[in-house]
């Protein structure tokens, strides 16, 4: 047991320890978070790579530091000889946790591109030909990915009319709930990682809320993918969740048919069973779980240096729209509005079938905790991944 005060519900007990950067005193510090309180990993490990105002050092420095570090927060915050108070995060100011390098989104999510499939193919077979012989994705936009907590601006762009193009506000704005990995130790251009491998490379996860225009995404999309729809903006939780935290949680992917070929064949534990819940305002619209993915990280990670691209200290990777088998386990509202058709009802009465402006959405997820699911292990959680809709610049420029 830790000397540091836990709440019996936090995301964050001493058995997660994720990574994280604060601004403490004017300067940035790499840190761990126990409960609601920060520990600068400086003040536990005299090392000038947690003295930095991004972890991606530290990513870099491999598993087996990784695993020394880990070893030894968790011995100075179960030695009763260190008690003393810790800053509270609420008093700190928590910053983005890596310089994030590439950025690539799956599609990995069965129930989701099903769905998505019949809007958009009504009565043809739901997925493409090649959906399941690779994890589909696409490259997005790292320089755009914003820390949980920032005000997402509606994007405006060319939408199309009756004879013609206008560029206005999207009138189609979504979220899509993912889960994502961040690379801590990259491959050498040339040099395919197989999915036993993933382990070695990938560090931790977080939560990945990517912002969706639908009506943009519509009209570009075809035939290179998305594009502006995407890129405006992508909100991840503050605290990098280590794979070692989530190692309980691991299980075997669903049965894949057609067999993968041999370079994605899954080791048999690259599934983690992580609960994935997204609300809009106070209503919590999908419960979903990662486990449920038909692509497991192992896989999307060995899929994307496949053909020999190399990969960086803090790449990130999502999953794609976390949807299940359920109707409330519809990771989007392009999905449980059936495309904007059917509003979904929020709490205080009102319907929505896209994004307005003042809403906020939160990501939330989390592993084990004292649930029917998972009595037996402590919970390991994610925190949130917020972001509020405001207006978007209407100074764009002729229409
Ligand atoms: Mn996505």
């Amino acid at each position: 047991m830790t000397w540091a005060d836990v709440p019996p519900d936090s995301d964050f007990p001493v058995e997660n320890l994720p990574v994280g950067v604060v601004r403490v005193a004017g300067h940035p510090r790499v840190a761990t978070r126990i409960g609601d309180h920060v520990l600068p990993i400086g003040d536990v490990v005299a090392d000038p790579m947690f003295e930095r105002a991004t972890a991606n050092d530290f990513l870099a420095s491999g598993p087996s530091r990784w695993a020394e570090v880990r070893d030894r927060l968790h011995g100075w915050l179960t030695e009763p000889a260190n008690a003393r108070p810790l800053d509270s995060v609420h008093e700190v100011q928590v910053l983005l946790p890596v310089a994030i390098g590439d950025f690539v989104d799956f599609y990995s999510s069965i129930h989701h591109a099903t769905r998505v499939g019949e809007l958009f193919r009504p009565g043809a077979e739901p997925l493409l030909p090649n959906w399941r012989h690779l994890p589909i994705g696409y490259h997005g936009r790292a320089g755009t990915i914003v820390s949980s907590g920032t005000d997402i601006p509606r994007p405006h762009g060319l939408l199309p009319t009756e004879g013609g193009v206008w560029r206005g506000p999207s009138a189609r704005l979504d979220f899509e709930a993912e889960v994502g990995f961040v690379v801590g130790t990259g491959n050498e251009r040339g040099r395919p990682v197989p999915p036993g491998e993933a382990d070695r490379h990938v560090f931790g996860v977080v939560l990945v809320n990517d912002w969706s225009a639908r009506d943009i995404q519509a009209f570009e999309y075809q035939p290179l993918g998305p594009f502006l729809g995407k890129s405006f903006a992508t909100t991840i939780s503050q605290w990098i969740v280590p794979l070692a935290a989530l190692a309980p949680f691991r299980t075997s992917p669903p049965v894949q048919d057609p067999s993968p070929d041999a370079s994605l064949t899954d080791p048999g534990d690259g599934a983690i069973a992580i609960r994935v819940e997204a609300s809009v305002g106070d209503t919590t619209l999908c419960r979903a779980d990662l486990r449920d993915l038909y692509w497991t990280f192992a896989q999307q990670y060995a899929h994307l240096t496949s053909n020999g691209a190399s990969t960086r200290t803090g790449d990130l990777f999502a999953t794609g729209t976390v949807s299940g088998p359920g109707a409330n386990a519809m990771g989007c509202l392009l999905e449980s509005t059936r495309g904007g058709v059917e509003p979904v009802s929020l709490d205080d009465g009102s319907t929505r079938t896209w994004l307005e402006d003042g809403d906020v959405v939160t990501l939330r997820g989390w592993a084990g905790g004292r649930s029917a699911d998972d009595p037996d292990h402590v919970r390991i959680g994610f925190g949130e991944a917020t972001g509020r809709i405001v207006p978007g610049d209407t100074d764009g420029g002729p229409r």
